[in-house]
């Protein structure tokens, strides 16, 4: 599955939080530790969203991260007090295009989802019918991803986003009972994310706020980056801001037994 992260703190460059650490989001995409499907890379390309004075700007690649001179040449040159990332491990059967990939941002939100919706698109159908015929007109991919922020989208123009992100959770399992829902949205200035069926970990201090699907690297005394990472129970609910505690509340259906 996917891997993604957030990070809200002092200004970083997206370079640097694509690739900081010793278990960085880079390496991810070729050495993934908790995969929990078939595949064993993140190869079907990446993208990083992050928030400037006029709003979201994004770059995204099918390519993969490891093989895109951005990482290198151009994001070394771009810094942000909030960005989201993610690599792509395509769901079989789904496209491998650049717009495909999260983050799917609008200016305002950057959303990312780590996992798969079962059955889609069928499943989704009639959660679909309340969004308007013009807003699935602009869904990026065909991907049940991108269908998951079309109907996130929608929601959010009328509810807070904590609970968008909430009811599209429970409603997407309700009708597609079994789907890995690793949602993660965030506005610049907070991070809500679900742990549902997938792996994740939280990092705070008094300065940042670190939301990943694996920890970016071991505790080492005096890294900024690594320090202590917790791990989300399966089934969470999580809201993240600078200077404060993380909430985490249940989600969802209970945790499976593994
Ligand atoms: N199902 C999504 C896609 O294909 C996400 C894939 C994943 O998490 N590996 O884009």
């Amino acid at each position: 599955m996917c891997r993604h992260l957030a990070y809200l703190g002092p200004a970083r460059t997206i370079s640097d939080v694509l690739t900081t650490g010793s278990h960085s989001l880079l390496e991810q995409s070729w050495a993934p530790n908790d995969m929990r499907c078939d595949a064993v890379m993140n190869a079907d390309g990446y993208g990083a969203t992050w928030w400037s004075r006029s709003g979201t700007r994004s770059h995204r690649s099918q390519q993969p991260i490891w093989n895109d001179p951005a990482v290198s040449e151009v994001l070394t040159e771009v810094s942000s007090t909030a960005v989201v990332a993610a690599i792509r491990s395509a769901t079989i059967g789904m496209p491998i295009t650049h717009t495909a990939n999260a983050p799917f941002s609008d200016g305002t939100w950057a959303f990312s989802h780590n996992g798969v919706v079962r059955d889609w698109p069928e499943s989704l159908a009639a959660l679909g019918e309340s969004v308007p015929a013009v807003d699935w007109m602009r869904t990026p991919a065909a991907t049940d991803s991108a269908s998951l922020w079309v109907l996130l989208q929608h929601a959010l123009r009328t509810r807070p986003p904590d609970v968008a992100l909430r009811e599209l959770t429970e409603e997407v399992l309700a009708a597609a009972p079994g789907s890995r829902l690793n949602l993660l949205l965030s506005d610049g200035t907070t991070v809500w994310a679900t742990a549902v069926h997938h792996s994740l970990s939280v990092r705070v201090d008094d300065t940042s706020v670190w939301v990943a699907s694996e920890p970016l690297g071991a505790a080492t005394p005096g890294n900024t980056t690594e320090g202590q990472w917790r791990s989300v129970p399966d089934g969470s609910f999580v809201t993240a801001t600078i200077g404060e505690p993380v909430v985490l509340s249940a989600v969802g259906e209970p945790a499976p037994v593994y």
